[in-house]
């Protein structure tokens, strides 16, 4: 049975693939490697993404080599690299950083190196309104170049209600990519049509949540959104938890076989056109 945990980071100073390994072991099969801002490579003008970029895919490769593990990778501009870079930079700077370090992650893309492009969005925390327009902006190219490039963005965004759902339903509709190809990672159990407007929803795997969603419907797919921080081994869940999570599902006959295999197998299949076999 394919499991995928379609939200994951690693770093060179954490686990790395030591936690792949861990994943593997409890039965995971396939993952999405999320770039993050990395130390040593800082951003000052568009095309030190590259570099950035550069140590996922490296990462990913490592685990190719050393696990069996399915891994693909997403690339961008993380969501509050607006915010960091504003103060410095400033505005015309800023954003032509961050286009510049979003197109680079398009071809990436278009070269078959990255799987989509993520995880980009606006900050989680409370900014200026000129940095939450800017920030919105290239949020916006990053799903234009996705409709172009035919791949999927994940989102990290402030938390959801569904009008937040819904406007970002209708910014992907305003660049003509379909709504379906929007993940939005960091989910909470919002898997009903009328509570995510039809973009799909990665829900992080806390028992509650799962259950939550597994009780509305399969439309989801699970991410533990482990951030392979030395100061905060475990968090947001621990490399297992998917695998963990979803058989422990299966055993109290809160997931059938038909929600796992949904979950794991036929949705990440689509959104992706990823070989879930
Ligand atoms: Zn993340």
């Amino acid at each position: 049975m394919p499991i995928l945990d379609d939200h994951m980071h690693l770093r060179p100073e954490g686990k790395g693939v030591e936690a792949l390994k861990e994943f593997e072991r409890a039965g995971g099969t396939h993952v999405i490697l999320c770039h993050l801002p990395y130390k040593g490579v800082k951003i000052k003008i568009g095309r030190d993404f590259r570099k950035q970029y550069q140590i996922s895919l490296d990462l990913a490769e490592k685990c190719r080599r050393e696990t069996s593990v399915k891994v693909y990778v997403m690339l961008g501009p993380y969501p509050g690299h607006v915010a960091w870079l504003w103060d410095s930079l400033g505005p015309e700077a800023t954003l032509q950083a961050m286009n510049e370090g979003m197109e680079i992650a398009a071809e990436l893309v278009r070269e078959g190196k990255a799987l989509g492009i993520g995880e980009i969005g606006r900050p989680h925390f409370p900014v200026s309104p000129e940095i939450w327009a800017a920030s919105n902006e290239t949020m916006k190219l990053g799903m234009r170049l996705a409709k172009e490039a035919g791949c999927t963005v994940q989102l990290h965004t402030e938390s959801a209600g569904p009008e937040v759902w819904k406007e970002l339903a209708e910014m992907a509709d305003s660049v003509g990519l379909a709504r379906e190809k929007v993940v939005k990672h960091y989910s909470g159990p919002a898997i009903l049509e009328s509570e995510n407007h039809g973009l799909f929803p990665s829900v992080l795997s806390s028992k509650d949540n799962i259950i939550a969603a597994a009780n509305k419907g399969s439309r989801f797919m699970m991410e533990t959104d482990f951030i392979d921080d030395p100061r905060r081994p475990g968090a947001v869940f621990a490399p297992a938890t998917v695998p963990k999570r979803t058989k422990a599902m299966l055993e109290a006959g809160i997931f059938t076989e038909e929600t796992a295999a949904k979950v794991h197998g036929e949705w990440p299949g689509k959104i992706y056109g990823i070989d879930m076999e």
